[in-house]
């Protein structure tokens, strides 16, 4: 049995449950003790990840992302939502992206979660073979969705073959590890016809599993859904009977009145994305306005073309400002309910909850501690408060994903972090942005 002890700092296990001496325990990948240190049972055979001068909290859950997109960093920016996809992203994409980019950039992404404390992943994205070898070897967990579209992509030449593209990826991955799940990405409503959502919607109800697709992001695909199907995203797929089966909406930021309540009603979880939609001017996921709808609402960095990085702590902190901008109101989401976005909210986005985002017994062991030694997080008075408000992902020092250290003191530990970057700016450089 693999046992593990992070013990030595406090310990933030969720919202309202704080010990200053704390400490975790677990027996292969499982938490069997969290709580004061002082009572932590002291398994003979344990491995001993010391937390001095740190925090030990969950680790964070990346609602949506798409990992393979680190290769466009920065390559267009300062644009509108459709220009830079229309114009940069769908290019780019059609012309470089392959198993064998996906594999190395998905590497360097999940590098640079687990570097910056996010232990889970939702990724949404095309050739996505690639994608679950490069997590389950850099030893991140992952929730992977086929990417399903209305025109030729990546891997997916003929439209005709998304849906037995999406069940071979789904039939291939989904009992592969206990670290990998595998669902459907239907794109967006405006890239996908009503066939193919219906498709989707009967796919993921026949295998049992999850379906994410992108939702009222911007001011112009609700004017064109309007124009097109006489009303707005969300709308349209309660139209044709599909938003009760549909798991998780990305984005959310134009959500007409009544469709918080909606998405509530229909159990659809939402993954807000606020570093990519306030960088492309969309606009922001309204967070406490859905959570007091009933709406479980993850967080999310999109592309790092988009955002541009995947350090989720900058989301967290990201959300809380701008509900408090919103709102005028400086108690707008508060430092542990803006966190609790980036954990239970990430989990419920990706169908594991009860799984991740606490560090509580029978909960799977992802923690991370963070150093609370770097000059700007002392002195510290509130452990949430530091994380959401001045902390970031800079600040890890250790990571564990179900009870496997992979980060120790900065360094990743599961792969040639160096190498991999190598191999990502060479391809840069054909792709023409800065290497
Ligand atoms: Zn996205």
């Amino acid at each position: 049995m693999a046992q593990v002890l992070i013990t030595g700092g406090p310990l933030w296990a969720g919202p309202g449950k704080f010990w200053p001496q704390g400490a975790v325990a677990a027996v292969d990948g499982i938490i069997t003790y969290a709580g004061p240190a002082d009572g932590a049972p002291e398994p003979p055979q344990a491995e001993v990840i010391h937390a001095e001068g740190g925090l030990i909290m969950p680790g964070l859950v990346n609602a949506h992302c798409h990992g393979a997109m680190v290769l466009f960093r920065g390559l267009a920016d300062d644009l509108p939502l459709h220009v830079w996809l229309d114009e940069y992203m769908f290019p780019a994409e059609a012309r470089w992206v392959d198993d064998e980019m996906v594999e190395l950039c998905c590497r360097l992404a999940a590098a640079e979660m687990l570097l910056s404390g996010t232990t889970t992943v939702g990724d949404s994205y095309f050739c996505l073979d690639g994608a679950a070898r490069a997590y389950a070897s850099a030893g991140i967990r992952a929730a992977l969705y086929q990417g399903v579209i209305d025109f030729p992509a990546p891997g997916v030449p003929d439209p005709a073959d998304n849906l037995a593209t999406a069940r071979r990826f789904v039939e291939r991955w989904k009992n592969e590890s206990p670290l990998l799940s595998a669902g459907v990405f239907a794109h967006s409503t405006y890239t996908c016809s009503e066939a193919t959502l219906r498709g989707v919607a009967g796919l993921t109800a026949e295998l049992g599993c999850l379906w994410h697709t992108h939702l009222a992001e911007s001011a112009g695909e609700l004017e064109d859904s309007i124009k097109t199907n006489g009303c707005s995203p969300t709308a349209y797929l309660e139209k044709l009977g599909l938003l009760e089966s549909l798991d998780t909406a990305v984005h959310c930021v134009w959500l007409q009145p009544g469709e918080e309540e909606l998405l509530a009603r229909r159990e659809v979880a939402v993954a807000a994305c606020p570093g990519s939609n306030s960088k492309l001017g969309s606009g922001w996921a309204d967070a406490p306005s859905l959570l007091a709808a009933g709406v479980k609402v993850g967080l999310g960095t999109d592309g790092a073309a988009s955002n541009n990085n995947l350090d989720l702590l900058e989301e967290v902190g990201l959300a809380a400002r701008l509900a408090k901008v919103k709102t005028k109101d400086p108690a707008a989401l508060p430092a542990e309910a803006a966190l609790d976005l980036a954990l239970s909210g990430g989990a419920a986005c990706l169908g594991l909850e009860g799984v991740v985002g606490r560090l509580e017994t029978g909960y799977a062991c992802d923690a991370v501690v963070m150093d609370l030694t770097a000059p700007r997080l002392t002195p510290c008075f509130d452990a949430a408060s530091h994380l959401v408000y001045a902390a970031t992902g800079g600040n890890v020092r250790h990571v564990v994903v179900n009870g496997r250290q992979v980060v120790n003191h900065g360094a990743l530990l599961t792969m040639d972090v160096d190498a991999v970057m190598a191999k990502v700016r060479e391809l840069a450089a054909k792709v023409g942005g800065p290497a």
